[in-house]
């Protein structure tokens, strides 16, 4: 069998477009990730901040969908308490958030697939080579390989993925940070997420976030040997600030792309497209990935509507919208990340909350 179109990844990317498309083609959809299996509320989710911005919130409206309960967790928060470490400044601005747990909106998101998806969870992508008609692409699971043919392959396989490497190298890729993130227990109420700013440890950064009797301390730093140190000097200075860091309940780690450039974003070549991160589609100044996951495995599937004949031509037209809001992004970006000018925007006290 050749199966239409087969994604490598099912995060918010790769499960929203075997959502929309589904019915419509035949689709594999394969995770490393044992998505399929209920493993309780054990650490199943990508690791991340697990908040839903206005902008991911809009698009769920705009595909039709709305969040179940179970997905959230508490508190709901409306305020974002921001740090500035190194002009000693700090402020409270509103902000509209979804507190969740990520594996749960994942888990929530597979639900919404239509039945004749393939799933095959477990399954880890390793390469392709073209066949005619299409591509033949090899994947392991528990060590033994695996391969499926297709005409269209897609990488959802988020930041530094390896579609994309296999496409256009390391070349003109975002720019590529670790994020460590820890939890530990807290029962202290603290009703607002916390972004932290300080450029002797990161030029992007840091974040605390309450998530059901827990907090989640994460950073997004340079990758290197002084990454995990850098986290730990973070923590101690937060921690002189009053943050509680002491009984630590796990570590997570992942990458992040940081799209400096509009021109980072690409689609795909060829028959293979490219959604979500591994596209270079997440917010440059806020890290914020959802929306544009949803957004691009949107504008894919629009592009599938009219066959799968010259979709890409299609699909980088309508991404060139992403590209543009990436543009703007960035030019917001020094306001946050130029300790003078934040020192500015902090000290004008416009729209902060007393
Ligand atoms: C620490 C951290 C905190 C973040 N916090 C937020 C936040 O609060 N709000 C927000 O909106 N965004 C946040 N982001 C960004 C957001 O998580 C991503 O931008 C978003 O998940 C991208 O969705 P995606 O589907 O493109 O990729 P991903 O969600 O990364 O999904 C990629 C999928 O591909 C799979 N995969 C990868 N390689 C292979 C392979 N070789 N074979 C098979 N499967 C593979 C992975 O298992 C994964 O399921 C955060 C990111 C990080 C790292």
């Amino acid at each position: 069998m050749i199966y239409d179109v087969t994604i490598v990844g099912a995060g918010p990317a790769g499960a929203n477009l075997a959502r929309l498309i589904g019915e419509r083609y035949t689709v594999l959809l394969i995770d490393k990730r044992e998505l399929g299996i209920d493993k309780g509320s054990g650490p199943v989710g990508k690791c991340c901040g697990g908040l839903l911005a206005p902008d991911a919130q809009e698009m769920i409206a705009r595909l039709g969908l709305g969040i179940p309960k179970e997905v959230l967790v508490d508190p709901q928060l409306f305020a974002v308490r921001t740090i500035d470490l190194n002009n000693h400044l700090e402020r409270l601005y509103q902000r509209f958030y979804f507190n969740m747990d990520r594996g749960k909106f994942e888990r929530w998101l597979i639900s919404t697939l239509p039945a004749a998806v393939d799933r095959q969870f477990g399954c880890v992508f390793q390469d392709y080579v073209p066949i005619p008609g299409g591509y033949e692409l090899q994947y392991t699971r528990g060590g033994q390989k695996c391969s499926a043919k297709t005409k269209i392959l897609v990488g959802a396989d988020g930041a530094f993925s390896k579609v994309r490497r296999s496409l256009f190298g390391e070349k003109h890729a975002p720019e590529k940070y670790i994020a460590i993130q820890e939890w530990f227990a807290c029962e202290e109420p603290m009703p607002y997420f916390t972004a932290i700013f300080d450029q002797e440890i990161t030029d992007f950064y840091a974040w605390v976030i309450p998530k059901d009797g827990q907090i989640l301390f994460g950073a997004a730093l340079r990758p290197g040997p002084d990454a995990a140190e850098n986290f730990e000097r973070l923590k101690d200075k937060l921690t002189r600030l009053g943050f509680c860091f002491d009984r630590k309940t796990r570590t997570e780690g992942a990458y992040i792309y940081r799209p400096t450039r509009a021109s980072y974003f690409r689609a795909g070549k060829g028959d293979i497209a490219l959604i979500g991160e591994a596209a270079g589609a997440i917010s440059p100044s806020s890290a914020e990935g959802i929306s544009y996951a949803l957004r691009t495995s949107l504008f894919l599937a629009e592009s599938l509507e009219k066959g799968l004949q010259s979709f890409l031509p299609r699909y980088s037209a309508k991404a060139r919208k992403i590209r543009f809001n990436v543009l703007l992004k960035n030019m917001k970006s020094p306001a946050m990340y130029v300790p003078f000018l934040r020192k500015l925007a902090m000290k004008s006290r416009v729209k902060s909350i007393r």
